[in-house]
């Protein structure tokens, strides 16, 4: 009988427990390079071709591994996700009040879970880098390294020079549907952006200082001057 293995995902994480020694613990680099390549795999077979990657896209990859996701209607300050791999089947739990970009990165993540930490799966890191390989596994997911270099190439963007507006750029020309923050924090690992300088950007008011105003916005403030309500 398979016993229930629980991951409350940003809930705290548990002291790591070595089993016996006998696993080869290989480098952090090493493994966070395995779960990139195990991202560009999944997205190779499902057809992920874009860096928008939607929640439809997401439930298609799940019923594939046959993971059920449930949505927590409760209010959860702490808790994003939960991966709980049960006597009946694999399960994901998913706060129902996260927006849908950062939804889509939460299956993401539990994903990893899913295909790295089930029970009886050989422990191969500690706690705290299998959390980082899943953080690592939902963004090269979502947009792999080498298309974000290949979008920064095509902005002009080169290392050092990227600036919080080059940011937006990159979110508007490639759709995707990683986060800014997502976006800035790997500009800056990449060394597109020197530390701290994309730090505390409001994006959405950048966003709309670049662009305008968007459509839905526009058509909410125009319900609500003409029906009374949004
Ligand atoms: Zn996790």
């Amino acid at each position: 009988m398979r016993s229930l293995r629980k991951r409350n995902d940003i809930s705290g994480l548990k002291p790591s427990r070595s089993q016996g020694g006998r696993e080869r613990v290989g480098t952090r680099t090493t493994y966070y390079e395995k779960m990139k390549s195990a991202a560009r795999t999944v997205r190779q077979e499902h057809g992920l071709t874009s860096p928008k990657v939607t929640l439809t896209d997401m439930r298609r990859i799940y019923r594939h591994y046959q993971i059920k996701v449930d949505y927590w209607k409760g209010r959860l300050k702490t808790v994003r996700g939960q991966y709980t791999d049960g006597p009946d089947g694999p399960v994901v739990m998913v706060s129902h009040s996260l927006p849908t970009e950062q939804r889509i990165f939460t299956l993401a993540h539990e994903l990893k879970h899913h295909l790295f930490d089930r029970t009886g799966n050989p422990r191969e890191v500690d706690d705290q880098c299998s959390e980082i390989g899943a953080e690592v596994f939902a963004v090269e997911l979502i947009f792999p390294d080498a298309d974000y270099r290949e979008h920064m190439a095509k902005l002009g963007i080169e290392l050092g020079g990227c600036s919080a507006e080059g940011i937006v750029r990159l979110k508007r020309t490639s759709v995707t549907t990683l986060s800014y923050t997502s976006l800035a924090k790997r500009a800056t690992f990449l060394e597109y952006a020197p530390e701290g300088s994309l730090d505390g950007v409001k994006w959405k008011l950048l966003e709309e200082s670049m662009y305008g105003e968007p459509v839905y916005k526009r058509i909410q403030r125009y319900r609500k001057a003409r029906f009374g309500s949004s």
